[in-house]
C-alpha cells in the first residue's frame, strides 16, 4: 500500500460529495475534488473552500478545482494534475449529479442531454481515466453514486432515472472488466437525502417522497458517505458489481 492514498471525489463542494470527502479524510489520504456551477462561481468557490477546510480539520488535505465533469478535456487535465502530483488514484467516487425534472412528453432535449452528460457521461470519463491508472497499480476502488430511481423509475425524472440506471449498468460492466486487476466497482443508491437537491422540491413533492419511506424521514448525507467509506475500505475487498441501497426502506 502507498504511504498516502489518493482519493478523487466529483461534485464535492457541498451535499453528499462533501460528506464523502469528510468520511474518507484521514492523515494518510490526499483528496482531490471538483465542483461546477457556472451560475454562481463566488458562492461555489466559497463552498469548495469550506469543504477543503473541514477536510484539513480532520488532519487530511483536499485540493479542489472548478471542472465540469461533462467536459472530457477539462476532466483529463484534472486527472493529469492529480497524477503529476501524487502518481496514483486509489479511490474514485463519481458523485457529481444534477436534476432537470419534467414530464417525458414535455421534456426538452437540452434537459435530457445535460443530465445524461453530467450524471452518466461524466462518470464514464472519470472511470475510464481512473481505470487505466488503477489497472497499472493493480488495485483501486470506484464507487458510483446512483439513485433509487435508477431502479424504480420516477414520474418527472425520465432523464435523471435513465442516467442513474445507466450508471448501474456502467458499474456492473466496469466491475467485470476490472476485477482481475483487483479494482472493485460498486454503486451506492441513495433514496431521499436532505441536501440542496431535495430542498428544491415543493412541499407536496417532498411529502409524496417521504410517504414512500418506511422510516418516515429523509436520510442525511453522512448515511450515504458511510456506505461509500465501507466500499472503499479493506473490509469490502471481495465486494464488486453491487448496488447498496441507502433509503430508509423506500425500496427493498
Ligand atoms: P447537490 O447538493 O446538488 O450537490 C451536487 C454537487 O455536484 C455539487 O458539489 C455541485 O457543484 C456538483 N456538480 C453539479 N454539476 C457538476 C458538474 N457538471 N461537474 C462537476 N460537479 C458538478 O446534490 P446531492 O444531493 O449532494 O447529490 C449528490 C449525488 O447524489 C448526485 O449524483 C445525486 O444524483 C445523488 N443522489 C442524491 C439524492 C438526494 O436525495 N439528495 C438521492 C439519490 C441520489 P456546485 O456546488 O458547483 O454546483
Amino acid at each position: 500500500m502507498p504511504e498516502k492514498r489518493t482519493v478523487v471525489v466529483t461534485g464535492a463542494s457541498r451535499g453528499i460529495g462533501r460528506s464523502i470527502c469528510l468520511s474518507l479524510a484521514s492523515p494518510d489520504t490526499q483528496i482531490y475534488f471538483n465542483y461546477f456551477s457556472p451560475g454562481n462561481p463566488e458562492a461555489e468557490e466559497a463552498a469548495a473552500a469550506e469543504t477543503e477546510k473541514l477536510v484539513a480539520d480532520l488532519g487530511s488535505s483536499a485540493v479542489s478545482m472548478s471542472v465540469d465533469v461533462a467536459d472530457a478535456k477539462d476532466v483529463e487535465a484534472f486527472f493529469e494534475k492529480i497524477v503529476d502530483e501524487t502518481g496514483r488514484v486509489d479511490i474514485l467516487v463519481n458523485n457529481a449529479g444534477i436534476t432537470k425534472d419534467g414530464l417525458l412528453v414535455r421534456m426538452k432535449e437540452n434537459d435530457w442531454n445535460m443530465v445524461l452528460n453530467i450524471n452518466l457521461k461524466g462518470a464514464f470519463t472519470c472511470t475510464r481515466l481512473a481505470a487505466k491508472i488503477m489497472m497499472k497499480q493493480r488495485c483501486g476502488r470506484i464507487v458510483n453514486i446512483a439513485s433509487v430511481v435508477g431502479v424504480t423509475g420516477n414520474p418527472g425524472q425520465a432523464n435523471y432515472s435513465a442516467s442513474k440506471a445507466g450508471l448501474i449498468g456502467l458499474t456492473k460492466t466496469a466491475a467485470k472488466e476490472l476485477a482481475a486487476r483487483n479494482v472493485t466497482v460498486n454503486a451506492v443508491a441513495p433514496g431521499f437525502i436532505e441536501t440542496d437537491m431535495t430542498a428544491a422540491l415543493s412541499e407536496k413533492a417532498r411529502k409524496a417522497m417521504l410517504d414512500q419511506v418506511p422510516m418516515r424521514r429523509g436520510g442525511q448525507p453522512e448515511d450515504v458517505a458511510a456506505a461509500v467509506k465501507f466500499l472503499a475500505s479493506d473490509d469490502a475487498a471481495y465486494i464488486t458489481g453491487q448496488v447498496i441501497h441507502v433509503n430508509g426502506g423506500m425500496y427493498m
